[in-house]
């Protein structure tokens, strides 16, 4: 295995991650990824740190209605992730794409990488796999909780220029305003 990843290419694991996305992990493509980590991407927390002030103020005073909706109803709703540098969607989805291949190994050989990708998985919580674009980068979307799950949370969303417009992805709200 280390003989055959000695002579794969700098950041082989994004690579063979995208060309084989519809296939089933193998050995080679698990020892790829046990090369490039440390996460090249990777960076101090701060980096990661939720980021209102870059999105755009159209989406601030989205933000800052629908907040005020919740409110009125009786909730509250907290921000999860907003503004996201390219790099931090792509170390994102990077981490998305490592923990899906490594996840359901459960040999020795696999411990330490797999403990590694799982500190990286745990710390951004990701609930959807992240988008190669996304609107988080032109800082027109943020991921937010709220309590309680009975509000009717896309009416009040709706009256903010807010929309849950991605399926599947239930924490992620859009502004569609100009
Ligand atoms: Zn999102």
């Amino acid at each position: 295995m280390h003989v055959v990843v000695a002579v794969t290419p700098a950041h082989p694991a994004r690579r063979s991650l995208s060309k084989r996305r519809n296939q089933p992990a193998t050995w080679f493509q698990l020892a790829t990824v046990r090369l490039t980590f440390p996460l090249s991407l990777d960076g101090p927390l701060s980096t990661f740190a939720i980021d209102i002030a870059n999105m755009t103020q159209g989406t601030r005073n989205a933000l800052t209605c629908l907040q005020n909706a919740v409110g009125a109803a009786g909730g509250s709703l907290s921000v999860t992730s907003a503004y996201r540098p390219q790099s931090y969607q792509d170390h994102i989805r990077d981490v998305w794409d490592k923990w899906q291949a490594i996840k359901d190994r459960n040999d020795a050989a696999c411990a330490q990488t797999k403990a590694q990708v799982q500190t990286e998985w745990n710390r951004h919580g990701l609930t959807f796999q992240p988008a190669a674009v996304s609107n988080h980068t032109s800082g027109r979307a943020f991921d937010a909780n709220w309590s309680p799950g009975t509000l009717n949370i896309d009416q009040l969303a709706n009256g903010c220029s807010l929309s849950r417009s991605v399926p599947g992805d239930d924490v992620h709200f859009e502004y569609t305003g100009t």
